[in-house]
């Protein structure tokens, strides 16, 4: 074994009992997890302030002086409190605690020359430091300077492990590695990409002695874990391209029936690009990871539903999977519809499907009689047993990481062909993690006749002649949607909600119908209300953005988003993308406050500019940074990142890819020696993270 998979216990300073309290509360057992435990910030220990220099709003400084007297003050609350007066000569500081107080008073004696660390606060005029760090100094030891590590440490540990001590004992285990640690990227790569040797970065990483050795430790470690990440990518999508797929040679009857007789209107000419892209991809003989982005209306679904039936015509089962109940449901509808009168039985499983109809699915679905399966994450559940497996649709996710489109691999012997479609642009170097295993198609035009949205923003109750429009697109017979950003009246806030909003709109609209939408509501209950509104039974949809993604209804030609300040450009781009599906004018309407902020009335604008996806993808990128996005992102990678973060590193996130792209063209067969440390190393991260699967 190696020393660096020792466990601490065995190293200096640490013991059974400490080891106990790092493995509960920090989560650190072994050598290694205790080095790659850094720190989440270091303090500039070059100065020791005086006291009576000390003023309020310091941040961290440090003090070298004596304790003079301690006290306990007698308390009538339960909490115990602790005190001591110390002095530097110049003044004096109050220090307090209210944990382990025995502790301190065996470990600290009054006259004892020590050094505070901690950040003053002042009560009447008196600086106080509570809970300070500690450090004993020796007899005319000089300080030493220095930038000085802070670790995460969890408030259980207060009183028993201190910073002082985690900073040692990581030294000691430091100094226990040397010239023993391993080396954890190929040498080529060191010196290609100018990078330090491993234990030089950690050190660096514990104990910079000035910001520059931060800068080269932290870079390096950056560069190695989005190495690892990249290679883990590359990896997977080789090995994917290695391995072999369903072969579906034969364009047959579905398909052509499906085109001669039900095809409600000529394809695109990216729709037909595409489809022979996935037919190619179909006829390779090898298994197809491929993405199609395509704007909100770009008509993804129709391309879906083509390849599923070359998928069926070769004698396989489909499954398409929504990320939402709603949007499940509305796939089933479209497809039925779509394909009345061929002879192909698809079904809808989603959680709410249960009891004896959920039985009659999976046994039709392991026999075979079911050849297209609509639904939620419900069908990738491992009860779900199919048939034949050979392609699955994996439709607007962004929520689905690289791990969890690999547990599709295991529904059949050979792993099915993946198509993933999304309508949300995203930036090169996230597009580069999230799906930098699949291969991309674009659909880069609307089906023709469609007329832009026209897009207005107005400030409540300024436009008296709102409800009139709204009036003459309902006497035409058109449908409107009404978005809230809440359900309900909420004490905290000031927000129009939606039940408030449909009772409203019920009595403002009297002689039209008025259905209403939200995530609270059944499954059965929302089923209804879609149905109701899709048949035209309803005119008018109050919803919350349970709607934003997917939903079609052609008909509705109005969408009225109330309170649009508080929506993401990528939100309201989807909830626009629920009007224009027709081919009469369709309005979006952003409702907000006069009182805006810059931000957000620059999303308001852009709103009113632009209707093209990609432009609105980019602004909001730069108005608000890749916020959530990342965190989906970043919790679905397969390897965990502790310096790097997939966005702001985009520019050596580029080069890292670049550096696992040379190993696995040099070294496909993970054979050579010189890239034998790639490999292992690897295998080590990802066994961190092997119940992955249990997490998604
Ligand atoms: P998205 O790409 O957002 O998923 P959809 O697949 O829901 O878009 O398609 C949007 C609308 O456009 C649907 O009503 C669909 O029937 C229609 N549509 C798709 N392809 C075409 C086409 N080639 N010509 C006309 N309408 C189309
Ligand atoms: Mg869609």
């Amino acid at each position: 074994m190696d020393i660096i998979d020792q466990e601490v216990k065995y190293l200096k300073g640490v013991g059974p009992q400490r080891a106990e309290l790092l493995k509960k509360y920090l989560k650190i057992s072994t050598n290694r997890d205790l080095l790659y435990n850094f720190p989440y910030k270091y303090i500039d220990r070059t100065e020791i302030m005086k006291i009576n220099n000390l003023v309020d709003g310091m941040d961290y400084v440090q003090i070298k002086g004596r304790i003079v007297d301690f006290i306990e003050p007698p308390t009538t609350g339960r909490k115990k409190r602790l005190q001591a007066t110390f002095t530097d000569g110049t003044g004096f500081v109050e220090l307090v605690w209210f944990n382990g107080l025995k502790y301190i008073t065996e470990q600290y004696k009054v006259g004892q020359e020590l050094l505070i660390l901690g950040r003053p606060s002042f009560y009447n005029g008196r600086p106080s430091f509570v809970h300070p760090e500690i450090e004993q100094l020796k007899q005319n030891a000089e300080v030493k300077k220095e930038m000085s590590p802070r670790y995460h440490l969890s408030e259980k540990l207060e009183g028993r492990i201190s910073q002082r001590q985690i900073s040692d004992i990581t030294r000691n285990a430091l100094e226990l590695i040397k010239d023993r640690i391993r080396e954890t990227l190929p040498q080529s790569i060191i010196s290609e990409y100018k990078l330090q040797e491993i234990y030089a970065s950690l050190w660096g990483m514990h104990f910079p002695k000035n910001s520059n050795e931060l800068v080269s430790a932290r870079y390096r470690l950056k560069f190695e874990e989005l190495f690892y990440l990249q290679l883990e990518i590359l990896r997977y999508s080789h090995q994917r391209k290695q391995s072999k797929g369903f072969y579906f040679p034969k364009i047959g009857h579905l398909f052509h029936g499906f085109y001669e007789n039900n095809l409600p209107f000529e394809l695109t000419n990216a729709q037909k690009r595409v489809v022979k892209e996935v037919r190619a991809d179909f006829a390779s003989g090898k298994q197809m990871n491929r993405l199609i982005q395509g704007d909100v209306g770009s008509g993804k679904t129709l391309v879906a539903l083509l390849c599923a039936l070359i998928a069926i015509d070769n004698g396989y089962q489909v499954c398409m999977m929504a990320p939402t109940e709603i949007l499940a449901e509305q796939h089933f509808k479209t497809l039925l519809e779509f394909t009345t009168g061929l002879p192909i039985k698809i079904e809808l499983l989603t959680s709410s499907v249960k009891g004896k109809r959920r039985n009659n699915i999976l046994e039709e679905l392991y026999n075979g009689e079911i050849n297209l399966l609509i639904g939620t994450h419900a069908v990738i559940e491992p009860n779900v047993k199919f048939n034949n497996l050979g392609f699955c649709i994996i439709d607007e996710q962004h929520r689905f990481g690289v791990k969890q489109r690999a547990t599709l691999w295991e529904k059949n012997k050979i792993p099915p062909h993946i198509l993933v479609m999304t309508a949300t642009p995203i930036p090169r170097t996230l597009a580069m993690t999230l799906y930098g295993d699949l291969d991309v198609s674009v659909i880069d035009e609307l089906p023709p006749g469609r007329k832009p949205i026209q897009t207005r923003h107005y400030y409540f109750n300024q436009n008296s002649n709102l409800l009139n429009v709204l009036n003459s697109e309902l006497a035409k017979g058109r449908q409107i949607y009404i978005v809230y950003p809440l359900i309900e009246e909420n004490e905290h806030s000031d927000l129009l909600d939606l039940e408030n909003g449909y009772e409203k709109i019920c009595k403002l609209f009297p002689q039209y119908k008025v259905s209403k939408l939200h995530g609270k509501m059944k499954p059965a209950e929302k089923e209804e209300e879609m149905k109701k509104f899709a048949s035209a039974e309803t005119h008018i949809l109050v919803a919350t953005t349970v709607i934003e993604v997917g939903v079609n209804v052609p008909n509705a030609t109005i969408m009225l988003i109330q309170h649009a300040e508080r929506f993401g450009l990528a939100q309201l781009h989807q909830l626009r993308g629920r009007v224009g599906r027709g081919a009469a004018n369709s309005y979006c309407i952003l409702l907000t406050p006069f009182e805006l902020s810059a931000h957000t009335r620059r999303r308001m604008e852009i709103m009113v500019e632009t209707t093209d996806g990609f432009i609105i993808a980019e602004e909001d990128l730069k108005l608000r940074g890749p916020g959530d996005l990342e965190g989906t992102a970043q919790s679905g990678l397969p390897i965990d990142l502790k310096v790097s973060n997939i966005t702001r590193d985009a520019d050596l996130m580029a080069l890292a890819r670049q550096a696992a792209y040379q190993v696995i063209q040099s070294d496909p067969n993970e054979q050579l020696p010189q890239f034998a440390v790639c490999w292992q190393q690897l295998k080590l991260l990802k066994k961190q993270f092997a119940n992955y699967s249990e997490i998604s």
